[in-house]
């Protein structure tokens, strides 16, 4: 048996960080991880995504909004099995980065599925190894289909596994993913039609923004399918996909796409025999400092069903080696306002509490909402005019900023140093107190009445 300062399962977003930052402080730590580097933001998440909305935003950019500049640019081709394999040796570079990283900082890498022999032990195939502290970072999966047929839908791990073009696809689901790859999906000229069971996607966000990318869908050309609850999955001779919904209406197309959310990679590490506590959906419950009910056994990211997103995990590793190998005992993660992005056509912008949420938090102070809504210069010369749409939303006399949403042409890129300032307790004074920069799209959140 090897003996470890720190160990940790899983060298995804979390795992890496929190390994890497232990290593740093001068641990003996073991990394185990099942599959590749990087899980599931660098192989089949985050980063295939992020390079994939590009070549589809390009695309919308030069067939939609460059003509209104005079610019006539005639695609000769789109090659999308040359931007998969491109994209995949972007993260074969990636692969080697995170390597020579967490080699920087001694850390030794095992390939394998790790399981736990006790509290202190873990076992790959016959190798043992053992750790006063272990750390569980296994993230999670795509869910399935659950209907008859439902094996022959993708998921977004088949989404990306895809190099070539498909000629359509249904895309069943009303999360980020689900409005991510439609958008994507529908400018890479895949015929897209995007089902969701209720009313509008997105039901978690502020109404401001699925309504507005409703229709901003519905002027890509992507076909909406509101309130349609998928029945079966059928296989047609010619090798299209039927799915039938409880409504009656059924569409067809090359490729079905399942996103319904993910699931936790707990089952096999053998968590009941120690009594690692799960919740009823099987994700792992921790304190505020990452503990799990077993000492000497924490949890960070997917794994833990909190907020799934690569930098939470990131933070909360690191935080974590801070607490246990660098003496910082209180330090944690706050998991109050985080910002976040959904990259869609265009993309969303979002932090804090939805107007329903805030009336919901705060029933007895007074809540003021402040909305723009107008169209960037990006589209002064378009007969296009999509716009762009904000709100902030205050609380108190001092008109505290509890929640910033936006949707349009460049948000995502303006979040970060809105979310610095929310994060910090900015009201709707400092918003007013600090000069717009303009002509940009950001500078409606500085002049809001
Ligand atoms: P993961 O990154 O999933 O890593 C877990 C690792 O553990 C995996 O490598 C797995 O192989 C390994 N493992 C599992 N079981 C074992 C075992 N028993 N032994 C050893 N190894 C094991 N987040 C963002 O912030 N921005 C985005 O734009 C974004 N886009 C996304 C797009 C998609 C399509 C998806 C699916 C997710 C996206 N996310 C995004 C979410 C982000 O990828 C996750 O929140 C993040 O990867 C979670 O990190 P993690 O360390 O908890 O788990
Ligand atoms: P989400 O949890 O975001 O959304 C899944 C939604 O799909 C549910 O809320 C539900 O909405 C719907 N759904 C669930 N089951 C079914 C079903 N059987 N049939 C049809 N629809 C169903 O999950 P995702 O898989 O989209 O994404 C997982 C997580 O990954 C996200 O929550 C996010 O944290 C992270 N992620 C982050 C990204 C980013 O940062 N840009 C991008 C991609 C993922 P309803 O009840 O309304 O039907």
């Amino acid at each position: 048996m090897k003996s470890y300062d720190y160990i940790v399962i899983g060298g995804g977003s979390g795992g890496i960080a929190s390994a890497n930052r232990a290593g740093m402080y001068g641990q003996k730590v073991l990394l185990i991880e099942g599959k590749a580097l990087g899980g599931t933001c660098v192989n089949v998440g985050c980063v295939p995504k992020k390079v994939m909305w590009q070549a589809s935003e390009m695309l919308e950019m030069i067939h939609r909004d460059a003509p209104s500049y005079g610019i006539t640019a005639d695609v000769k081709n789109f090659d999308f099995t040359d931007l998969v394999t491109k994209r995949e040796k972007y993260i074969s570079f990636l692969h080697g980065a995170y390597q020579r990283g967490l080699d920087s900082n001694k850390v030794d890498v095992v390939t394998g599925y790790a399981k736990f022999v006790d509290a202190q032990t873990v076992a790959v195939g016959e190798e043992v190894f053992s750790a006063p502290h272990i750390l569980i970072a296994t993230g999670g999966r795509p869910s399935q289909m659950n209907i008859p047929g439902g094996e022959y839908a993708i998921d977004s791990d088949g989404f990306f596994a895809m190099t070539e073009k498909p000629a359509s696809m249904i895309v069943l689901g009303a999360g980020y993913i689900a409005a991510e790859l439609s958008g994507m999906a529908q400018q890479m000229g895949i015929k897209t039609t995007w089902a969701y069971r209720q009313g509008r996607p997105l039901r978690t966000f502020d109404p401001m923004l699925s309504d507005n990318l409703v229709e901003m869908y519905q002027d890509n050309g992507v076909t909406l399918c509101a309130e349609h609850v998928a029945k079966e999955i059928i296989k047609n001779e010619d090798n299209t996909f039927t799915v039938i919904f409880e409504n009656g209406v059924s569409h067809t197309a090359e490729k079905v796409l399942f996103a319904g959310g993910r699931l936790p990679n707990t089952e096999k590490l053998g968590l009941e025999k120690m009594g690692v506590k799960l919740d009823d959906r099987g994700f792992i419950v921790v304190d505020k400092f990452q503990n799990t009910s077993v000492a000497g056994i924490y949890a960070v990211g997917d794994i833990i069903g909190k907020v799934d997103l690569t930098p939470v995990a990131i933070a909360a590793g690191r935080r974590l080696s801070e607490r246990l190998f660098n003496g910082k005992t209180d330090l944690h993660l706050d998991y109050d306002l985080i910002p976040t992005v959904i990259f869609t056509h265009p993309p969303i912008a979002t932090i804090g509490l939805t107007e329903e949420q805030t009336y919901e938090k705060y029933p007895d102070e007074k809540i003021k909402v402040y909305r723009s809504r107008f169209t960037p210069m990006y589209f002064a010369l378009n007969d296009y005019r999509q716009k762009c749409e904000m709100k902030l939303i205050c609380v108190g006399e001092e008109e505290r900023i509890v929640g910033l949403h936006a949707i349009g042409v460049g948000v995502d890129e303006m979040l970060q140093g809105f979310a610095v300032a929310i994060k910090m307790g900015a009201t709707k004074a400092d918003f007013d107190n600090t000069v717009a920069i303009h002509p940009t799209g950001a500078e409606e959140f500085v002049t809001m009445r």
